[in-house]
Formats: structure tokens, C-alpha cells, sequence
């Protein structure tokens, strides 16, 4: 038993349950029992003797929100880079904005992303933290996510250094000392994988030595592929004949890998991540939903950069299927034939909000814990909403959660059976208090920016942006 779960007996009741478990099934009305942190019991009419209820009439009960790929740490820098390119993001981010982030940029950074992850109903994130220049850095990250409520991966990915690319800079050790000093367990709500740089960032001798770290680390690997146009370069057959696919390994963005390359990722159990909306905001190329369907990959989702996009699940699921949906049309078209044509939509909604959950659980290395409403898991649950007008009537439970819902109708939050949000607010966290953090954050970097000439001065107005890194 593990002192993070939670202690009290729970019934939520009445609410429309979508398990996204196929054993389970979805109910029209149901209620879900937790003991001790864990689910004991999904059904219709469940005792309520002893527990304390959580009245779920007009709302949508589900598993807990899962992000694979978050670079949290740039929730400080909201939205400056949402009229970038990929090329400019490298140039303004990486080459720019990141090396001048303290350890306390970088601890604020993640106890806002993490905190605003959880709000909108993210209960498992994994930090893909790339801005760890020292060992300060990177307990300041872990320091972040432990601060916030939720339950997280924090992905040791280096910093600044590592980052001018193509590096020839290993990946930091001090990724070991990490895993002794905080994730001795599995049995805790942070956990630890390895975000490798892989080698369309490297040269080809530090893509091999830095991932003969991370399996000496022994953790899930995550590692970006395809995004952009280095990213053409078959990276994941280099990576295959190297034996560095696997289960273990989730493939970010794979946007521009070709068909070879998904088939591999498929044949070696690995796991995808689609971040849709900075893919088709920054031009990494089109998601890639439909080509992993193709070989059997059933993606996970993520945010990527809340320099650039928002940093809720909803924003994702609807992106991931309307550009899933444009680009089947488009294919249609291309043969001759129209929307009138086809014999129906080949991503459902449903297909999307498992992406959501138990996809993204999977490829955080935490499925036998969370990621769907299953006796047995621990209890990660959200309640969503439906009474709005705009959630009125009731008629398709997974299209008004995919093209309806939002963040703000995240009502009330499990974690491990603990409730973090009840009624719209977050419990025992003072929001106030990270609000004039972040501001205080973000006031410095902009000077700091200034002073080094990064930008022209330090007004937040849209209009810098800097000069792109070529792909080459
Ligand atoms: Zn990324």
C-alpha cells in the first residue's frame, strides 16, 4: 500500500460512465465505488453504506486525461512563440530564450504546467524536460512537478547544452544520480523515463551513447521522430538497426517518417505520440494519426509547448480528429470520389478519447495503474459537466466530450482515489501564489531577453520573432 493513495470510501454516483475499458463498457447511468485509492466497484445502483458520495447526475465520469510530451517548463513563456515556426521556435526557444531560465524559471515553469495540466483534467503528465542545464535545474523540475498536485513523469531530457543541434554533447549523467535520489520506486506518483535527444538531433555517436545510458537507467525511453523536415532522414531504421526500438521506446510526433518506419514501430511494440496542434501550427507536417491506424499504432496525445498552444486535452482531441477527418476527405477527393462516397468516418470520437486516456497511459508506463475505469486500478477519475446549455440535450456522450466540451467544465478530479477538484476549484492549491510566481518569472526572462539582445526590448506585444534555424 502506498501512502499517496487515498484513505476515504467513495461513490460517485449517477453519472454517465465511460470506462474506456471494453470489459467494462460505458453506462448510461452508473456509479463507480473507491476504497483505499482504488476502484472496487463499477455498476448501477452501488451501496452507498459508509462512503461519501460525489453526486454525478449530468455528468461524464471518465478515466483522467493522459499527456505523453510536455515541455513544461515553457508554460512561463505562454504563447509567445504562437505565430513561430518550427524553425523560429528552435532559434527563439532553444538558441535563445532557454539559457537564461534559472533553476527557479524552471521550478515555476513546471508547478504552472503541471497545476494547469491538472486543472483541465490531465490526472497523468509526463514533463518532457529539455531545459535542465545543471543539477539545480533538473531538481528544480522535479521539484515542480512534486510541488503540484497530479500525478507525473518527469523525462530527464538535459538542457540547453544538449540542445544546439546536431550535439555532440552526451546526455547528462546526472540522470542517475536523479533516479537514486527520487524514484527508487515505481509504487510513486511521479515516476521516471529517460527523454533521449535520439539521432536526428545528435551526431550518430552520441545517439548510440546516450541511449546505452538510458537503458542502463532502465526506464521507458521517449524520443522525438519525424517532426519537421530533419526529420526525413529514416532515423527510426538507423535506430532499428542499432537495436534501439522496442516497448519501451514512445516515438514524438512522427510526422515525416516513411512507411518502413511505422511499420517498425508497430513490429517493436513501441508507442506514438500526436501533438496535432503545434504539429499543424509550427509545420512539423501533417499528424500522424492515420498512418500509425494504418499499421496498427493506436496513437497516445499530447500538448508539446504552451510557449505556442493550449495546455488542455480537449484542444488536442479536437485538433487530432479534425486533421485526421480533413485529411481522409482530402484523400477521397484526391480519387475522384466525395464525402458522399465514403462509407463512414474511420476515427470515431470514442477512437480519440481512448487516445486521450488509456493510450497515453500506456505509453507513460503507468497502464496497470490508471488509464481506464477498471476494478482494480487506481482511482484517476474526472467528472465533466453536462449540464451547459451548450451540452444540452444528451445524444453522443464521446462527440460533446470531443467537439464540445472544454477545460472550464472539468468539474471534480481524482487522483489515486484523493479528490483535487471539486466543484470547478482545485483543492489545497494556492493559485493566487503560482499566478504572481509565473508573472515574476516571465517579468525576468523578457528582461534578461532584452538586456542580451535577444529581442528588440522586453515587451510581450506578438511581435518578435526570430530569425529560423534551417532544417538541413
Ligand atoms: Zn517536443
Amino acid at each position: 500500500m502506498s501512502d499517496y493513495l487515498g484513505n476515504e470510501r467513495i461513490l460517485i454516483r449517477g453519472g454517465t460512465i465511460i470506462s474506456v475499458d471494453e470489459a467494462v463498457g460505458d453506462l448510461p447511468r452508473g456509479d463507480v465505488l473507491i476504497d483505499g485509492g482504488m476502484i472496487v466497484a463499477i455498476g448501477v445502483n452501488l451501496p452507498d453504506e459508509g462512503a461519501r458520495v460525489i453526486d454525478a447526475d449530468n455528468h461524464y465520469v471518465l478515466p483522467g486525461f493522459v499527456d505523453t510530451h510536455r515541455h513544461t517548463w515553457q508554460s512561463v513563456l505562454r504563447n509567445v512563440a504562437s505565430d513561430w515556426s518550427l524553425g523560429q521556435y528552435f532559434q527563439g526557444m532553444h538558441f535563445g530564450m532557454s539559457s537564461l531560465f534559472r533553476p527557479e524559471d524552471t521550478y515555476i515553469g513546471n508547478l504552472l504546467g503541471r497545476t494547469e495540466a491538472l486543472d483541465g483534467g490531465i490526472t497523468t503528465m509526463l514533463d518532457w524536460s529539455h531545459n535542465m542545464a545543471t543539477p539545480e535545474h533538473a531538481d528544480a523540475a522535479v521539484a515542480g512537478l512534486l510541488d503540484a498536485p497530479g500525478r507525473s513523469v518527469f523525462a530527464h531530457g538535459g538542457g540547453a547544452p544538449q540542445w544546439q543541434v546536431p550535439s555532440g554533447v552526451p546526455h547528462p549523467r546526472d540522470v542517475l544520480r536523479l533516479q537514486e535520489q527520487y524514484f527508487s520506486s515505481e509504487n510513486q506518483l511521479v515516476t521516471l523515463q529517460f527523454a533521449a535527444r535520439g539521432p536526428q538531433y545528435t551526431t550518430p555517436e552520441i545517439a548510440e551513447s546516450d541511449w546505452e545510458l538510458a537503458r542502463e537507467v532502465g526506464t521507458r525511453i521517449t524520443v522525438h521522430v519525424g517532426d519537421g523536415a530533419w526529420g526525413k532522414n529514416r532515423h527510426v531504421v538507423w535506430m532499428h538497426d542499432r537495436g534501439m526500438t522496442g516497448p519501451d521506446v514512445t516515438y514524438v510526433h512522427c510526422n515525416m517518417i516513411d512507411d518502413e518506419e511505422f511499420r517498425i514501430i508497430a513490429d517493436t511494440g513501441g508507442s506514438a505520440s500526436v501533438a496535432a496542434d503545434i504539429e499543424t501550427q509550427m509545420g512539423h507536417g501533417w499528424p500522424a494519426t492515420g498512418r500509425l491506424l494504418d499499421v496498427g499504432v493506436r496513437p497516445s496525445l499530447s500538448i508539446d509547448v504552451c510557449s505556442s498552444n493550449g495546455g488542455d486535452m480537449f484542444h488536442a482531441m479536437k485538433t487530432t480528429i479534425s486533421t485526421q477527418r480533413a485529411l481522409d476527405n482530402a484523400a477521397l477527393e484526391r480519387n475522384g470520389l466525395s464525402a458522399t462516397d465514403a462509407a463512414g468516418l474511420r476515427v470515431s470520437c470514442r477512437d480519440v478519447i481512448e487516445f486521450a486516456t488509456l493510450r497515453g497511459a500506456i505509453a507513460n508506463g503507468v497502464d496497470d495503474k490508471v488509464g481506464s475505469l477498471t476494478v482494480g486500478k487506481q482511482a484517476d477519475i474526472i467528472l465533466i459537466r453536462a449540464s451547459d446549455l451548450s451540452m444540452f440535450p444528451h445524444n453522443n456522450p464521446y462527440g460533446q466530450i470531443v467537439y464540445n466540451a472544454h477545460a472550464g467544465m472539468v468539474d471534480t478530479i481524482l487522483i489515486a482515489g484523493r479528490v483535487v477538484k471539486e466543484e470547478g476549484r482545485l483543492i489545497g492549491t494556492d493559485v493566487g501564489r503560482i499566478k504572481q510566481l509565473a508573472q515574476e518569472t516571465n517579468d525576468y526572462l523578457f528582461a534578461e531577453a532584452a538586456n542580451k539582445d535577444l529581442i528588440r526590448d522586453a515587451s510581450r506585444d506578438g511581435h518578435w520573432h526570430p530569425r529560423p534555424v534551417v532544417a538541413s
